[in-house]
């Protein structure tokens, strides 16, 4: 997607060659402009395979998610990155490590909201080492829905969950793929 890359190029930052900083449109402030252009990206891609839940880990997928949600016309579920009290025993919950805090959390969801009648679109802002993807994934399992395909903002082709992911036959559509990080460098792919 054009003007994805291009706004990377221009605010993103490379910190090292592993992580890309997008703090000023995507992951703390948020441009709802260029996340609207993204939800019709991926709308489109998607739109004829009856996606009935749009899927998203909090917190920083939940904009383009929204945005995908709601041009589909279905609801938006956020995994929770812990237990919340409001939470009760009914839930489903996988253990989760963190590409960018190092840490292991656990991935929460409502049986609630996870049917086996759900065709579900997975929806984030990275792709790194798809553990957090993989972690939806069994949480979708758990409830026996299907995932229908994951889309994915920024890949960072170079790491290993494009390759977890397709393996498992997934449908993944990614809008800017990144095949190389240096420290102020950004190569696409
Ligand atoms: P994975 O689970 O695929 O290893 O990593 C995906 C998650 O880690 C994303 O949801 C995102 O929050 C975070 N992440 C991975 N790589 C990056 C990165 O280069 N920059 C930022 N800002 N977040 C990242």
């Amino acid at each position: 997607m054009k003007i994805l890359e291009e706004r990377i190029l221009k605010d993103g930052k490379a910190l090292d060659n592993n992580i890309l900083k997008v703090d000023s449109f995507l992951n703390h402030q948020v441009d709802p402009k260029l996340m609207k252009d993204i939800g019709y990206e991926f709308a489109n891609y998607f739109k004829n395979k009856n996606i009935t839940k749009v899927v998203t880990i909090e917190s920083s997928g939940i904009a383009p998610a929204l945005m995908v949600a709601d041009i589909l016309n279905v609801p938006l579920v956020i995994l929770k990155k812990q237990t919340s009290k409001t939470l009760n025993n009914n839930v489903y919950t996988t253990a989760v490590t963190s590409f960018t805090k190092g840490i292991t959390y656990n991935l929460t969801v409502s049986k609630d909201y996870i049917l086996s009648s759900d065709n579900v679109l997975i929806i984030d802002d990275f792709l790194a080492n798809g553990e957090a993807a993989s972690g939806a994934l069994r949480l979708l399992e758990m409830g026996k829905a299907t995932c229908t395909g994951i889309g994915i903002v920024i890949e960072k082709s170079f790491q290993p969950g494009i390759e977890k992911l397709k393996k498992l036959g997934i449908d993944v559509y990614s809008l800017a793929r990144i095949k190389k990080l240096e420290k102020d460098t950004i190569v696409f792919e």
